[in-house]
């Protein structure tokens, strides 16, 4: 801290500095953005989406509409928001259709522990900071796009030209103020004509607006919506599960930003032996000690073995049921 500033007064971030820290941290990328409100179009947007029920069972989406819109609110005193991405993209493929972002160590953890550092010398130089990682009413795409990361295709997932759309994104609210003049770079939509998730999506679940119709999204129909708060859960008919068993990457594989996408991954997040491995027989007849025991840490443990079971037992109904 310079002299004369208090804990109520930090200084400007250095963006140099800062940018070395995430780098150090294993961010694939970073930027910073000045804490605001959601413009007006992307409120509606959001409203219609809402409106429309796309949101299935996803509660939580309609709650902390004020905060969602003004994540100032979660800090007081917040001035900037620096957001980072880190890669998950594996060229690897598991034995089992599970989604991507669930093949290594949980990321809540993962990316707690690789921004630590980064967190202690904000709070060295006088200012107070919250780390938000998938936890927050926070719209990160939407923030992750103001800061220059990159645009939100038409998938509905942001897009880092030379990364990539296989990234975690964690944020970091802090009372530390932009540099006088900062203004984040403004990368261009980069989906022109290109409707390649669109077609491909086998649930037809992409709309016109860049949003996902939850209802008819695989990743939601297998991760969220058997457990989605009063559920009465029902595939629906005309969505072809095809080999996915826990999530659906299908969107992003086809994406010609993925094609060429960094595959550099930080250790805590590479995908895992025993989740590229895991098989249809090994995880019906499994207990839960053994589960517990091999998924420690992972994404699969979060969502349970009775839940990943009762996925199988559906796929393979479903499947029956179009023989
Ligand atoms: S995750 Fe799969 S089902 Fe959901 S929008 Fe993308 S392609 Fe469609
Ligand atoms: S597949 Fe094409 S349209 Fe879809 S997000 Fe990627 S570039 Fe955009």
């Amino acid at each position: 801290m310079s002299c004369g500033q208090s804990s109520a007064d930090p200084a400007p971030l250095d963006l140099a500095e800062a940018r070395v820290l995430a780098f150090e941290a294993g961010a694939a990328a970073v930027g910073f953005v000045a804490v605001g409100d959601v413009d007006a179009d992307a409120q509606k947007q959001y409203d219609s989406w809402l409106e429309a029920g796309m949101q299935a069972g996803m509660g939580y989406m309609e709650r902390n509409r004020e905060v969602r819109n003004s994540p100032g609110l979660m800090l007081e005193g917040a001035q900037t928001m620096i957001i980072t991405a880190f890669n998950y993209h594996t060229a690897e493929r598991p034995c089992l259709g599970i989604s991507r972002y669930a093949l290594g160590s949980d990321y809540h953890n993962a990316l707690r522990r690789q921004l630590r550092p980064m967190m202690h010398r904000l709070n060295e130089q006088g200012a107070e900071s919250r780390l938000l990682i998938d936890s927050a009413p926070l719209r990160e795409r939407y923030w992750a796009e103001k800061a220059g990361l990159g645009f939100i295709g038409r998938n509905s997932q942001l897009i880092i030209p030379g990364i990539g759309s296989y990234c975690f994104l964690a944020t970091i609210l802090t009372t530390a103020p932009l540099p006088a003049g900062y203004k984040p770079p403004v990368v261009e939509d980069g989906c022109g004509d290109c409707r390649r998730c669109r077609d491909a999506c086998p649930g037809k679940a992409i709309t016109s607006t860049r949003s996902i119709d939850a209802r008819r999204c695989i990743s939601y129909l297998t991760i969220e919506a058997p457990r989605a708060e009063g559920s009465d859960f029902q595939w629906p008919a005309d969505v072809k599960q095809g080999s996915r068993l826990f999530g659906c990457d299908t969107c992003q594989d086809v994406c010609p930003y993925n094609s060429e996408a960094s595959t550099k991954v930080i250790d805590r997040l590479m995908a895992r032996p025993e989740v590229l491995g895991l098989t249809a027989d090994e995880l019906a007849a499994m207990t839960p000690e053994q589960f517990d025991g091999r998924f420690a840490g992972s994404p699969l443990r979060r969502a349970g073995l009775t839940h990943l079971q009762a996925l199988l037992i559906l796929k393979n109904r479903i499947a029956s049921s179009r023989r």
